[in-house]
C-alpha cells in the first residue's frame, strides 16, 4: 500500500458551545509529517490548480477511502440542486472568494484548469455524502520510492514523484499532497452570506473550511476559527489561528 487518503470532514454542527479552546494553528499530519503542496525553492508562490467538475469523477477504488468521502463526485452544479436561491454561478463566485481568501493570507496562488484529472484539488458535488462537506487528500508515504501504476484518470503518478523528487532537504518534514478533493452534498441546502442560522451552511465558509484541509490545515479546536470543526457564524472571515496555520505551510504574502 503505497498510497493512502485523510478523509477530513466538516462537522454538521447543530450548536455552537461558547469559547472553544484554539491552539495557535493546527496542520495536517501523517505519519508524523505535515501534509503540503510542493512549494518552489526560489521563494514564489505556491501554485495550486484546482477543477471545477463538470460531470461524474471517480476515484481510484481505494479501500481505505469511504465511498461517503468524496469517493464518487458529480457536477460542481448539482450542489446546488437544493438551493434554488442559490445559482451555479454564485456558488462559483463564492467558491473563488474562499481561494482569494488562502491566497490573502500566505504565499499561495490557485489556478483553476479544465481537467479534473491534472488538477490538484477537484471540487464537485458528494455521490453518497454522510454529511455536508468533505474534503480527502491523497499523499504519497514518505516510506515509498516506487511509483504507483495506478493511475487517476490521465493522472500521471510518474510527474508527481519526479515534482516531489525535486524537492529541497530542508522540507524532508513536510509529505506533498498528490491529489486533494472537496465536494459538498447536493442533498444540503446552501446559501450565501451569513444569516446567524447556523442549519443552512455558508457556501463561502464551507468551501474556505474544506480548502484550507486541501492545503495541509487541520482542526484547530471546535470553534472560534474558519478551520474549528464546528460550523459558527460568529466567525466571518480567517482568523489568526487559520492565517498562522497557512504561513507555518506555505510563508507569508510578501
Ligand atoms: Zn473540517
Amino acid at each position: 500500500m503505497i498510497r493512502w487518503l485523510t478523509g477530513i470532514a466538516l462537522a454538521v454542527g447543530a450548536l455552537v458551545p461558547a469559547g472553544g479552546a484554539i491552539r495557535a494553528e493546527a496542520l495536517l499530519r501523517a505519519n508524523g509529517h505535515f501534509l503540503k503542496w510542493k512549494s518552489p525553492s526560489n521563494g514564489s508562490d505556491t501554485v495550486i490548480s484546482y477543477a471545477v467538475l463538470s460531470g461524474p469523477f471517480e476515484l481510484p477504488n481505494d479501500k481505505t477511502l469511504s465511498p461517503d468521502n468524496c469517493g464518487s463526485m458529480h457536477a460542481f452544479s448539482d450542489i446546488v440542486a437544493k438551493s434554488p436561491e442559490v445559482s451555479v454561478q454564485l456558488a462559483k463566485q463564492e467558491l473563488k472568494a474562499a481561494f482569494a481568501a488562502w491566497e490573502k493570507a500566505a504565499a499561495l496562488t490557485f489556478v483553476e484548469v479544465e481537467d479534473a484529472s491534472r488538477a490538484n484539488i477537484v471540487i464537485g458535488a458528494a455521490h453518497s455524502p454522510a454529511g455536508r462537506a468533505f474534503a480527502n487528500l491523497r499523499v504519497k508515504s514518505v516510506e515509498s520510492q516506487t511509483p504507483v501504476s495506478r493511475g487517476l484518470g490521465k493522472f500521471d503518478p510518474e510527474k508527481a514523484l519526479s515534482l516531489e523528487k525535486s524537492g529541497d532537504d530542508n522540507e524532508s518534514d513536510f509529505i506533498a499532497i498528490e491529489q486533494a478533493y472537496v465536494c459538498l452534498s447536493p442533498q444540503s441546502r446552501w446559501k450565501v452570506g451569513l444569516d446567524g442560522n447556523i442549519g443552512i451552511y455558508d457556501l463561502r465558509y464551507t468551501f474556505t473550511h474544506e480548502i484550507g484541509h486541501a492545503i495541509g490545515l487541520d482542526h484547530p479546536g471546535r470553534s472560534g476559527a474558519v478551520m474549528a470543526y464546528r460550523y459558527e457564524e460568529r466567525v466571518q472571515q480567517l482568523t489568526p489561528s487559520d492565517v498562522s496555520a497557512v504561513q507555518k505551510l506555505y510563508g507569508s504574502r510578501q
